[in-house]
């Protein structure tokens, strides 16, 4: 097994027995691509659009949109690009929007694309950009989707402009309980694990008082997870991860053997996560998932799951 993580140092993610797990990487914008590449990243897995808009009063042009995302294609030619549309409000204000100070409790307002779908001029051009480098490795995905009929309304407005691959995030306990439902006008879902944590435990992802609450070993979120990716298996559709949790070495292994069939994290945690994987067989990331769902607490579960890891820590 240490051989085979040694010399899967770069290449492609898969695990000890051959099973491929894409290894993708979370960016912001042009300027991390270069180390995404340099990281062996097998594409883009989350491109946080929203940092191409922030701090501006104007939003950006649609020719400087479309070179922003072209910049990424190019820069992956072999690789997927998930693009997620604008994901603004609560901790993301835009100074060419109106003030959202007034609202109590900016986490539960019009952020993501509750926000984008009152401001459609904004989806618009962002669409329009997209369609314009539009390719089959592109993908677009929405933020913030609590129901089946925000999923429908994105992939209508996607599909109307002829983009061929649309997904939706998971990031809200609703849309996890309903999947199945979500995934039914869409081809792909992507779960992020750190507004799934905040929301499902009802704890501030930024307060270090309520950290243990949404530690991602926490049961509660991994069986969420694994909901997320027994729909999609049923459907024959991708599910990936793209929040932290993806970034850990054992927890990595741990989604794998949840069912979730891609990773995206910062191109730092690549390395790391690809040598876990190529150290362990599909089997024992089942066997680590299931003992750690069979846990009670969220440290329970990462110790279990670490028996089943041999080398992880
Ligand atoms: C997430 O919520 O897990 C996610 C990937 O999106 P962001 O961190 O940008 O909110
Ligand atoms: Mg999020």
């Amino acid at each position: 097994a240490r051989q085979a993580a040694l010399s899967s140092s770069k290449g492609p993610g898969r695990t000890a027995d051959g099973q491929p797990v894409p290894l993708l990487a979370n960016i912001g914008g042009p300027s991390e691509l270069a180390a995404a590449v340099a990281a062996g990243a097998e594409g883009i897995g989350l491109y946080r659009t929203e940092f191409l808009f922030l701090d501006r009063s104007e939003p950006p042009s649609e020719e400087e949109q479309r070179d922003a995302y072209r910049a990424a294609l190019e820069a992956f030619p072999a690789g997927n690009v998930v693009v997620r549309t604008l994901d603004s409000g609560a901790d993301k204000p835009l100074a060419f929007l109106p003030d959202q100070a007034a609202e109590p409790n900016p986490a539960l307002g019009e952020r993501g694309l509750r926000r984008t779908r009152r401001f459609p001029e904004v989806m618009d051009a962002q669409l329009s950009a997209l369609a314009a480098v539009a390719s089959e490795r592109l993908q677009v995905m929405a933020p913030m989707v609590a129901t089946a009929e925000e999923a429908r309304w994105f992939a209508r407005a996607c599909r109307s402009r002829r983009l061929a691959s649309v997904g939706v995030m998971i990031e809200v306990p609703s849309a996890a309980l309903r999947a199945e439902h979500l995934l039914a006008p869409v081809d792909f879902v992507s779960i992020g694990t750190n507004d799934l944590a905040q929301y499902a435990f009802a704890a501030d992802r930024e307060l270090a008082a309520v950290s243990a609450l949404h530690d991602p070993w926490q049961p509660a979120l991994l069986d969420l997870i694994a909901m997320v990716a027994a729909a999609a298996t049923e459907s024959g559709k991708s599910c990936g991860v793209c929040g932290e949790a993806a970034a850990g070495p054992a927890l990595a292994c741990v989604l794998v053997g949840l069912g979730v069939s891609t990773l995206s994290m910062g191109a730092s945690a690549l390395a790391a996560v690809r040598a876990a994987l190529a150290a362990h067989t599909m089997e024992q990331c089942v066997l680590a998932a299931e003992a750690a769902r069979e846990q009670v607490t969220a440290a329970q579960a990462r110790e279990a799951a670490r028996e089943q890891l041999p080398g992880l820590d």
